[in-house]
């Protein structure tokens, strides 16, 4: 589009890039970013490339961390006998809100999609049964978001689970069928993880 000198152009084009981004925002942020100060913008990009090297999965529940263990796998206050297994890091953050949960948690960065072409092989599904060997786990909730999807997922890992002779379970859903637990109120979410029920 016409109008912006090229530099400026492309700045912008960038930023429309981001998720939910719109033109009209990306625009916005193009001018806010010109009129910061040097020293912010560059302590913005430094953030940006710190977060880029830094931040990876845990190697044991595939949460995002800046160490080799993220800080709920090694606490020594969490109970290791509950695993709590999510699509997305962001619902951990949404569950930690509550400050009812006390079990550790397991995310598989996505669920079973066929039709987007994603695969069990696709999600941390062997990284999950990989914790289980040791027989410390007795229970692990499946809380995968109300959608066709994450239903689909959480009955696909449940019957490989089941044969270990662990409970599994699923979130009592008072959260609405398509809903994202990300954005789920706190109040539901424990609603939710107390009523859960076997599968
Ligand atoms: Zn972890």
């Amino acid at each position: 589009m016409a109008g912006f000198t090229p530099s400026l152009e492309n700045l912008i084009d960038k930023f429309a890039r981001l998720p939910s981004i719109g033109r009209k925002s990306a625009q916005r942020l193009a001018f806010y970013l010109l009129s910061m100060p040097q020293a912010e913008v560059d302590s913005f990009i430094d953030s940006i490339n710190t977060a880029r090297s830094q931040v990876h999965r845990c190697s044991v529940c595939c949460n995002f961390t800046d160490s080799d263990i993220c800080s709920i796998c090694s606490s020594k206050e969490r109970d290791r006998s509950t695993i709590c297994v999510v699509e997305d890091p962001r619902d951990i953050a949404a569950f930690e809100k509550t400050h009812e949960y006390s079990g550790l948690y397991h995310v598989l960065h996505g669920v079973i999609s066929p039709m987007n072409d994603i695969n069990p092989e696709d999600l941390c599904i062997k990284e999950l049964l990989a914790r289980l060997g040791s027989g410390e786990v007795k229970e692990v909730i499946m809380a995968t978001n109300p959608t066709v999807e994450g239903e689909a997922t959480s009955i696909y890992i449940s019957k490989l689970i089941k044969p270990l002779g662990i409970n599994v379970s699923r979130l009592a859903y008072g959260v609405p069928m398509g809903a994202d637990l990300e954005y789920t109120d706190e109040f539901t979410l424990i609603r939710a993880m107390e009523g859960r029920k076997s599968l």
